[in-house]
Order: structure tokens, then C-alpha cells, then sequence
């Protein structure tokens, strides 16, 4: 017996479930078109929904605080790490979501960590929809208070839930705003009505809302016209935004309690100045004009109704998040392999990103995509769709 046995067992098993990972590698800037595994392809998979990751305004933004600020904070936020740039960030974007404060952090995923074990913990009562991201559910493992899980957009069975737990001192509803597989949308009005009721506080995961949903991509609070009545947004500087990094937003005193509290906020070093000058860069287009975001509607709503006419199941998505539903894992890998023979880099997604059965093709349509783009890659589906029996 070997002492690693355990670890060769279980990859052998993922390689025959097809569920193992083969992960390709990105030798360019990540655009419409892309260099992967050493090959020009049209990529079609990355969060880049507003095509900020390679925007000349941004790369000149991070130079320039290179050269004031140097690579790195060499401290956490709290002691030594804050930099006039994190402050001066912060203003901006909580001036841009339409929130009282904003405070920044290494990731969303880290602010998912932030959040959620320091607004609750033992004694009281957490709400979470049973396909909330990965980074939502483990920040919920890290708290001792009781956890509900409810039915997926559920809001009677929520309400329910919060009525059997009236009496506990404090509850928090935690959500994904755009479920980020499916691209559908939480009800967050209900859900916030719900939560007013029964004196709930409401977190809102807006990854996949920010730079998408709302004026000039503004998010999901401001899609529902709910400004005020959301407790903690939570966001993410690495998908629309194009750079790397999260945030919390919502009342000065809440964001305050956070900045006092919050575990990866006190205890990891705070985000690089040309991250965080590049995102400044950002907050500053969107601000300026929403033509990004409108581009980003325009080829989305184009893409996904000529994949429907093909005959593609695209799920119950009401973003531009198009997920091509192709049910086993192993039609998920094939299909991917053999669009990227033809130059359309889309990756597979299985479990345990998403339920056994539930494999897919999750299609990333981005502002800086062209018709021709678009076109291309819908030829592309078409043939291969045929091949493998799918359409
Ligand atoms: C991607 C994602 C995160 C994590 O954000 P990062 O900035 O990449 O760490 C959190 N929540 C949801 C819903 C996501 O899709």
C-alpha cells in the first residue's frame, strides 16, 4: 500500500467518469480571439463580458500605478496595506453602485469568506439557495450558525423557513443574483420582501451582474430598482471588470462592521495597486457610457436566438450566460474537443461544477466580439452539433 493510493484511485476514477479536468493554457491576452494551447481560437468561454481584460485604458491605468506605487502593498489592509488607491477605489465604486460604502478585497471569492461568517455565527440562522456558488457555500461552512438551505429561487419554501426560525436574534438571506451555470436570475424582489417581514438581512452574490444587468451595468440591486433594501452587495472585479478582485458594498455601517471584523480583510494582504488602479480604470468607463454593456445585450440576444433556431437546448437563462445543455460528461469533453479542432475554444463544464447529468457547454459572449465573430462560431456549433447527434 502506497500512501498516495487514495490519490491515484480517485483520478483514475475521474478520467473514467470523464469528469477529469484537462486544463488548457492561455499564451496571449484573453480577447475575442485568443492564443490557447499555442493556437489562435475564438474564445468563447471567458467571464471578459465587457472586454476589459486587454482595454488599453486599463493596461495604461495599472502601468501607471507601477510606476507611483510600486507591485505590491507588502501588508494586510489593516496595518499597513491601505493604500490612497484602495480608498480613493472604494469612494468611486460605491458612488457608482449607488451605496453608502464599498470595501475591496483579494478576490469575490474572499469576500464571500468576508461576509458571511462575520455578519452570523452561533445562535443565529443562514438562508441559502441550493445552488449558490462554491465560494457562498464555504463561506457558509465557516460560521456556526444553522443553515437552511431552500429550494433553488424558492421564495414560499424561504418564506416558510424564515417563519420557523422567527424567534433566532439574527438571519441572513444569501443568494446568488445571476446563477452563474445557468444564467438565471434570483427573485430578489420576493426575496427581499420576504426577508423585510421576518427582520432578515439579504446578501446578494452579483459576480455575474455586475457589467451586465442594471444602467450602465450598475448590477442586479439596480436591475430591480432595490437600492437601499439589499444589506450587502457582494461583487467581483474578475469577470465584467476584466482585471481580479472582489468588494462589499451596502450601508456605511454594515461596510464599517466588515472592515473592523472581516477575516480575509484583517488577515490577507490587500489587493495590488495596478489591480486595483486598473479596476479604478473600470468604474470609470462604465460611469462614462454604457455602450459596452449595451454591445455585450446586442450579441448575446443575437448568439443565443440563432442557437435556439439551430435547435440547442440553452436551459432557462435570462443573461448573456448561455449554457449549451449537453447532459453527459463525456458529449460535454468530445463536443469541446471537437470545437476547438475548428478554432472555437468553449470548455466542458461537469460535475462537480455543475449536477451529474447536467454537463454543458457554458458559451461566454463578450462586447468585443464582432458578427463575423459570432457567425464563425455558430457555423461551428451547427457542424459539430450535427455530428455528435445533438441537433
Ligand atoms: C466567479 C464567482 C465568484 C468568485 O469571484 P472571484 O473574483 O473569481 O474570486 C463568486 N461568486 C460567483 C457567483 C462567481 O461566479
Amino acid at each position: 500500500m502506497g500512501k498516495y493510493d487514495f490519490i491515484t484511485a480517485e483520478l483514475s476514477e475521474l478520467k473514467a467518469q470523464g469528469l477529469y479536468n484537462t486544463i488548457r493554457t492561455i499564451g496571449s491576452p484573453v480577447g475575442a480571439w485568443t492564443v490557447v494551447d499555442g493556437r489562435r481560437v475564438l474564445n468563447m468561454c471567458s467571464n471578459n463580458y465587457l472586454g476589459f481584460a486587454n482595454d488599453p485604458r486599463l493596461r495604461e491605468a495599472a502601468k501607471r500605478a507601477i510606476d507611483v506605487y510600486g507591485v505590491g502593498p507588502a501588508a494586510v489592509r489593516s496595518i499597513a496595506g491601505t493604500m490612497t488607491l484602495h480608498v480613493e477605489f472604494e469612494e468611486k465604486l460605491a458612488h457608482f453602485k449607488g451605496v453608502e460604502a464599498a470595501l475591496s478585497l483579494q478576490s469575490g471569492f474572499c469576500a464571500n469568506l468576508a461576509a458571511i461568517p462575520t455578519l452570523v455565527g452561533a445562535g443565529h440562522v443562514l438562508f441559502t439557495d441550493e445552488l449558490n456558488h462554491a465560494s457562498i457555500i464555504d463561506g457558509c461552512r465557516l460560521t456556526k450558525a444553522e443553515r437552511v438551505i431552500y429550494p433553488h429561487g424558492d421564495v414560499a419554501a424561504l418564506r416558510k423557513a424564515l417563519a420557523e426560525k422567527r424567534d433566532a436574534p439574527r438571519k441572513l438571506i444569501v443568494t446568488d443574483g445571476v446563477f452563474s451555470m445557468d444564467g438565471d436570475l434570483a427573485p430578489l424582489p420576493e426575496i427581499v420582501e420576504a426577508a423585510e417581514a421576518f427582520g432578515a438581512m439579504v446578501m446578494v452574490d452579483d459576480a455575474h451582474g455586475e457589467g451586465v444587468l442594471g444602467s450602465h451595468g450598475r448590477g442586479i440591486v439596480d436591475h430591480f430598482g432595490l437600492h437601499g433594501r439589499v444589506d450587502i452587495e457582494m461583487g467581483t472585479l474578475s469577470k465584467a471588470f476584466g482585471v481580479v478582485g472582489g468588494y462589499l458594498a451596502g450601508k456605511a455601517e454594515v461596510v464599517e462592521y466588515l472592515r473592523q471584523r472581516a477575516r480575509p480583510f484583517l488577515f490577507s494582504s490587500a489587493a495590488t495597486p495596478a489591480d486595483v488602479a486598473a479596476c479604478m480604470a473600470a468604474v470609470d468607463i462604465l460611469q462614462a457610457s454604457d455602450e459596452p454593456v449595451k454591445k455585450l445585450w446586442d450579441n448575446a440576444r443575437y448568439f443565443k436566438g440563432k442557437m435556439a433556431e439551430l435547435g440547442f437546448d440553452l436551459g432557462q437563462s435570462q443573461t448573456p450566460i448561455t449554457p449549451v445543455m449537453l447532459g453527459e460528461a463525456t458529449t460535454a469533453w468530445e463536443f469541446s474537443k471537437r470545437l476547438f479542432a475548428e478554432d472555437v475554444f468553449a470548455q466542458a463544464i461537469v460535475y462537480p461544477t455543475v449536477p451529474r447529468g447536467k454537463a454543458r457547454l457554458r458559451v461566454m459572449v463578450s462586447a468585443v466580439h464582432t458578427q463575423e465573430d459570432l457567425d464563425f462560431a455558430l457555423s461551428k456549433f451547427a457542424r459539430v452539433g450535427r455530428q455528435l447527434g445533438v441537433i
